[in-house]
């Protein structure tokens, strides 16, 4: 039996940074994979993951997103390559929308850049775009988009770099804590350790019984269209854009790959998933509904649909996060897959989980992020119903 200091349950996005970041202590950790870096049945593939900072959906995460990119820039450094591009963000939508209302709020209440256009300033500045007549945006200059691949191998380089231990392929099927630690099963192998990290995205029902009934794995599908020769689509031209539309929220990126501009709407249409099947292929609807908002607002991109693909959100109740110890055992930690905006924030969510499982404790702001928070607001939506 090997003994550590620390064991990481799933290596996807958060599981990688809170690895690194242990590594990097000089703390004795184990990363185990139940498969290999950002696969397709994860979360965390398919080239982009949108950043901005004025925050529309609440204030109180801009602290963490003010360390998440200073950790993200860290990560940049030390790997020496490119793994946020800064495009800006444009998000638009009806002068009333929660879109519009919480990112002016949200960058007036910490003091961040932004500026407000109207739809004709809007088209004058960005032709990519065809956009509702009474429609505004708030563009977020810092805003961006991330690369999830690498920055999950570039964790995994790191670790590796500082000692960590990885299996990959091998899947974590029980875990049990007694007076001498907290033991791991995975494939032949046992390993013992002194804290427990548990990052396994859509299947994190199955490892925190806690919270298989409020973490919903739920299906995500997204395109990628050529655009034509008469619009520039890279990032130095055409920011990356949320846009709420009475249908749901899209969100897109610049044509940065070969495929280029990538486009899907949050959450899709809610369709629950098994994690541990196949994911149901693209499907006529899917690409209906993409096709559509791509004719009506990126009209030069229209019919040059090139690919799509299906990938899983795991939903908390209120679309929150979960960072804490568990309730009834505090030498495991559990860290939700973060309800379909949570990449952004993995940069600081590994620091996070290894001061958690260090320290007993973190000075980042994660209240709102505890099993007491959550428990209130179940029980909150139970009233309500
Ligand atoms: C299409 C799409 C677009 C998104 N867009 C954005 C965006 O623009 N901005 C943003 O901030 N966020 C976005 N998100 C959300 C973000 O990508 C996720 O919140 C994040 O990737 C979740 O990371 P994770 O580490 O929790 O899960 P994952 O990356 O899925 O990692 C979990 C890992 O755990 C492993 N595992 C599972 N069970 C076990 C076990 N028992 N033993 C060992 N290993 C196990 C899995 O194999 C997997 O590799 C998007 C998500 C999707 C799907």
């Amino acid at each position: 039996m090997q003994y550590f200091d620390v064991a990481v349950v799933g290596l996807g996005a958060m599981g990688s940074a809170a690895l690194a970041f242990l590594a990097q202590r000089g703390v004795k950790v184990i990363g185990i994979e139940a498969a290999y870096p950002a696969h397709a049945l994860s979360s965390s593939h398919g080239d982009s993951r949108l950043i901005r900072l004025g925050y529309f959906e609440d204030p109180s995460y801009v602290p963490l997103l003010l360390r998440a990119y200073e950790n993200w820039h860290l990560l940049e450094a030390q790997l020496r390559t490119e793994i946020l591009t800064i495009s800006g963000v444009l998000q638009i939508g009806a002068p009333t929308s929660a879109i519009v209302t919480g990112s002016r709020a949200s960058c007036q209440m910490h003091g961040l850049a932004y500026e407000e256009l109207d739809s004709r300033m809007l088209a004058r500045r960005y032709p990519q775009f065809s956009v509702d007549a009474e429609d505004v945006a708030i563009f977020d200059p810092e805003g961006g988009f991330l690369r999830p691949e690498l920055a999950i191998m570039g964790y995994l380089k790191l670790a590796a770099q500082h000692g960590a231990i990885m299996h990959f392929g091998e899947k974590v099927t029980a875990i049990a804590a007694d007076d001498a630690g907290v033991s791991l099963a995975f494939g032949e192998n046992r390993c013992r350790a002194r804290n427990v990290i548990v990052a396994t995205g859509p299947w994190i029902g199955e490892l925190v019984p806690e919270l298989a009934a409020h973490a919903n794995p739920i299906r995500q599908v997204v395109a990628w269209y050529r655009p034509g020769a008469a619009i520039k689509a890279g990032p130095q031209d055409m920011p990356a854009f949320l846009y709420d539309q009475e249908d749901g929220s899209y969100f897109g990126f610049p044509a940065f790959v070969k495929d280029g501009i990538k486009l899907g709407r949050h959450a899709h249409f809610y369709e629950p998933l098994d994690p541990n099947a196949a994911n149901p292929p693209v499907n006529r609807r899917d690409t209906d509904l993409l096709d559509d908002f791509i004719s009506r607002h990126i009209p030069s991109a229209a019919g040059q649909r090139v690919n799509a693909i299906t990938c899983r959100y795991t939903m908390l109740p209120d679309e929150n996060f979960l960072l804490d110890h568990l309730p009834s055992e505090k030498r495991i930690i559990v860290a939700s897959p973060c309800s379909g905006h949570g990449f952004k924030f993995a940069s600081v969510i590994g620091e996070i989980l290894a001061d958690l499982a260090v320290k007993g404790e973190t000075s980042l702001p994660i209240d709102a992020f505890s099993f007491d928070a959550l428990q209130k607001r179940v029980q909150g939506a139970e009233n309500l119903v």
